[in-house]
Order: C-alpha cells, then structure tokens, then sequence
C-alpha cells in the first residue's frame, strides 16, 4: 500500500465510521457469499443466484456464471451452474434480488451533462435550432464548456467521472456520446483521436446532426414554399460497419424543418447499408413509424428532454401500435433526466396522458436490449445471454413483479453493478469481498463505490470537493421537469 492510499483509507474509515454510528455492529450479509476454492492460476468465476430477466423472460432462482474473463458463461438453473463449478465463488440472492442487464442508454452527451438546467430553460423551441442558435429570434441557451479528462485536469477528470457514477448508480452500465471518463462505466462513441481507443469500449457514430449545423437556415427558402434545398453529401458513408445514431427531428411536429430532417433521414435509410437509429424525432407520425419498423430502424427516445425544451414528444400511442423499436436514452442533464430511472418515471408519464399501455417488461427492453440493439451492440451487451459481456445490476425484490424492482429501486435497493464483471458499486448488505478493489464510501451515496476513486487517486473528500458545483450523483431534484 502507497502512502496516498493508507491516507484515503483512513479518511474512508472515518467517513464509514460517521456513516454507520459509533458501535454500529455490521448487519448481516442479505445474501449468503461463498468465495471461490484456492485454484492457483485459474480463474473459476462467480455464480449468481437471483431472479434472472433473460430475454425470454423472468427465471425465479435462477443461476448466472461470470466468468473470470468478466464474460457471461452458462446461464441455467443454480444447482445445474454450482455442479458443474464447483470451485466458482457463489453469491446466493435467490428470493432476495433480481438480476438483470445493466441499462444502455443509447444517447447521451457526457461532456457537458454535469450541468443544471439554465434558468431560461422552458418548452417554448419549435426547433433546436432556437435553442441552440437563437433561429426564430428566440433566446439561445446557454452550451456548457465540453469537459475533457485529463491527468492535469482533476476537476474536470473527477465531474466527468460524478457524471458516470450518477448514470452507474442510475441503473446504467453503458452510456453513448462523446467524452467521459475511462474505465467507469461502459462508454459508446466513434475512434477518432489516440485518447478514443481508451475511453470508448466500442463504436457507434454518435456525431449529432447528419446534414447540417443550422437546419433551420438552410431550409428557409424551402420552407417557404422555393425549391428543396440540397444538402451537402455527407462524410459519413464510409462507416456504414457502425450504427449511425444522429439527432433527427428535433423539433415540433409543426417544425417545416424538423419534419424536413425526418423526410430526407427516412429516405436515406432506405438503402439498409447500416445499423440506423434516429435520436429524438420528436417530429415523427404514424407514416414515419411505419418506414422506421420496415427498415429496422430504432427510436432513440428521451421524452423528458423532448418536452423540456419544446413542449411536445413523439405520438407514443402511435409509436408503440406500430412496433417500430423504441430505446429510452437521457439526452443531457440541461433539459433531459438525470439518470436512466428518471426517465423511465417520465416515460410513464407520457404514456398514462397519451392513455398509451407501457408495461413494466416493455420498459425494461426499452432500457436494455433495445439501446444495445440502437447501437449495433446488441452481441455485445444489453441482455443476459452467454457470451456478451458481464454488465449486470443487482437490485433488492421488493416483491411482486421483479421489472418493477429494477425499474423503481431507490439507492438503498441497489445491491451490486457490475461493468464486464467488476464490481463497481456494492451495497454495505454484501459481502465486500465480491470486490478486488478498494470501496469507498462517499456522503449520502448508499452502495459503496469501488476501485473508481482509487485509479484517480482521489479521497471521497477531496471527490466531493472537486464536483462540488456539478449536478450531483444521486440528487435529481433539480433535474428539468417532465410535464406531459
Ligand atoms: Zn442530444
């Protein structure tokens, strides 16, 4: 141990300490913890008990092997997975906790999503374009400084890694958009600088917009009636081996230009050269979701966003009676949720206004599979299947149905997050050995953080210093409202 971390771990003492109260005596573990056999050099994995949510459905006291690779390995019935490893560590939640994949949230924009929403934010924008430019003599709102992480840059490396443990405790495992913190959680994006190989895990071209940066000029002349305006080609028809995943459509449905993005990005699919998903499309029909369910391309959805800035979100009952795959994603924290649970709280919303049905389950695949599948990932993560990447969450049963339980879990619900098998969040109910790396307890947060303050070499005092002015980890009070 370094002299920099036996000081932290005093501080981490101490904060526990304060935390748990003089002469607290630790509860007993929630869930029975076997560690792994002494196996020299091999790795035997753990074995995790819990209610599953596979993608055909729930499994009660079901078994998950992770392996030591932080991979998926046989996913079968508990007794089956304990026989067949028995030298595996074994953590016995059935009954107690359900398992299911981490959330992807397909559409994000970390670099700039430690900030609050501007006091001027209101669901007035026809377009973005308004909001971003001032279009339509509208007043533009203010774009946070892109954080970029960096060693010489604590603040900035330690509120870009506040933004990913907020998503983390969120529920989320992989987050996509440009920026971010290394090695936290999952992160999605497009190679393009040498630093791009250690922060994004995988591509997906998650540049904004495809056809220009002021939509709302460039179509004018064709919104008053001239002739169509021709964009510029695009630069992006190299890269049809990743999912395209830009903002189309966002803007009111009575937008010319919105709907303008729509028309041209809806013909541009038609060629089935690539994965294509459409951020927003706030300015979408029921003739729209047709094409979209008949050239697979997913919905990237962020309702609170949507009616933050412009008052109006897709026509969800239309949406869902097509089929066309829908994705729920957080946008950015100055109009969109702050974590993926809060948007599945304002999706809600909208479907009970709409009298749309959304189940717990549609949600969940929504959250999940759905966002894999936006990214064209969906071999990699996003369900519980053998051979896709260990990126789990375990969540407390509250009882009756367990997509409810992942949904709905408040921070004390949450057990453990696993991002390609490392625990990086791990409730004080288990067993602490379930993590190789040092946990910390950071003030008000209630699963304790592992191994992430230690490779910034930061005390959980000096952390909380640092982020001190961002949009904290587990506080969502100040998030923009979701108003239907
Ligand atoms: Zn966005």
């Amino acid at each position: 141990m370094t002299g920099l971390s036996g000081v932290r771990g005093l501080r981490t003492a101490a904060l526990i300490s304060i935390v748990l109260g003089a002469g607290a005596a630790p509860a007993q573990p929630l869930c029975e913890f076997t560690p792994a056999a002494d196996t020299g050099p091999r790795m035997p994995g753990l074995i995790i008990g819990a209610d599953a949510l596979l993608p055909d459905g729930r499994r009660p006291g079901h078994g998950v092997h992770v392996r030591g690779n932080g991979g998926i390995g046989r996913v079968t019935d508990f007794d089956t997975l304990r026989t067949a490893y028995p030298d595996a560590a074994v953590l016995d939640c059935r009954g107690l906790a359900v398992l299911s994949p981490g959330f992807v949230n397909a559409h994000e924009h970390p670099a700039t999503s430690y900030a609050f929403p501007d006091p001027n934010l209101h669901p007035g924008y026809a377009h973005r374009d308004e909001w971003r430019l001032g279009a339509g003599g509208k007043t533009p709102l203010p774009i946070p400084e892109r954080y970029r992480f960096a060693p010489e840059n604590p603040r900035m490396s330690a509120v870009l890694t506040a933004v990913e443990l907020r998503h983390l405790l969120g529920g989320a495992t992989t987050i996509a958009g440009s920026g971010g913190a290394p090695g936290v959680i999952r992160n999605i994006g497009r190679h393009e600088r040498p630093g791009d190989l250690a922060l994004y895990d995988a591509e997906a071209d998650v540049r904004t917009f495809p056809f220009s940066f002021s939509v709302v000029e460039d179509l004018a002349d064709e919104c008053r009636g001239g002739p169509a305006h021709t964009f510029p080609p695009g630069e992006d028809d190299d890269l049809t081996f990743m999912a395209y995943v830009p903002h189309v459509g966002e803007g009111r449905a009575a937008s010319c230009a919105a709907r303008a993005e729509v028309a041209r990005y809806l013909e541009r699919v038609r060629r089935r050269d690539r994965r294509y998903s459409l951020v927003h499309g706030v300015a979408t029909d029921r003739d729209d979701y047709a094409v979209m369910r008949e050239f697979d391309v997913t919905l990237v959805w962020s309702p609170r966003s949507n009616l933050a800035l412009y008052g109006e979100t897709i026509d969800l009952g239309a949406a869902l009676a097509s089929g066309v795959r829908i994705a729920l994603s957080t946008d950015w924290s100055p109009s969109g949720s702050l974590n993926m649970r809060e948007e599945v709280r304002c999706a809600r919303r909208v479907a009970e206004a709409s009298g749309a049905g959304l189940s717990a389950e549609a949600l969940w695949r929504m959250a999940t599979a759905s966002g894999a599948y936006a990214l064209g990932l969906e071999d990699r993560f996003g369900t519980i299947r053998p051979g896709l990447r260990a990126d789990l969450m375990l969540v407390r049963h509250a009882g009756g149905d367990p997509y409810e339980s992942v949904l709905t879990a408040g921070g004390e619900d949450v057990l453990a997050m696993w991002v390609d098998g490392r625990a990086l969040l791990l409730s004080p109910a288990l067993d602490a050995r379930l993590s190789e790396r040092e946990c910390a307890t950071l003030p008000g947060v209630a699963p304790r953080v592992c191994g992430v303050l230690e490779d910034l070499g930061l005390s959980p005092v000096r952390f909380a210093d640092l982020t001190r002015d961002a949009v904290p980890v587990n506080d969502v009070r100040r998030q923009a409202p979701c108003e239907p």
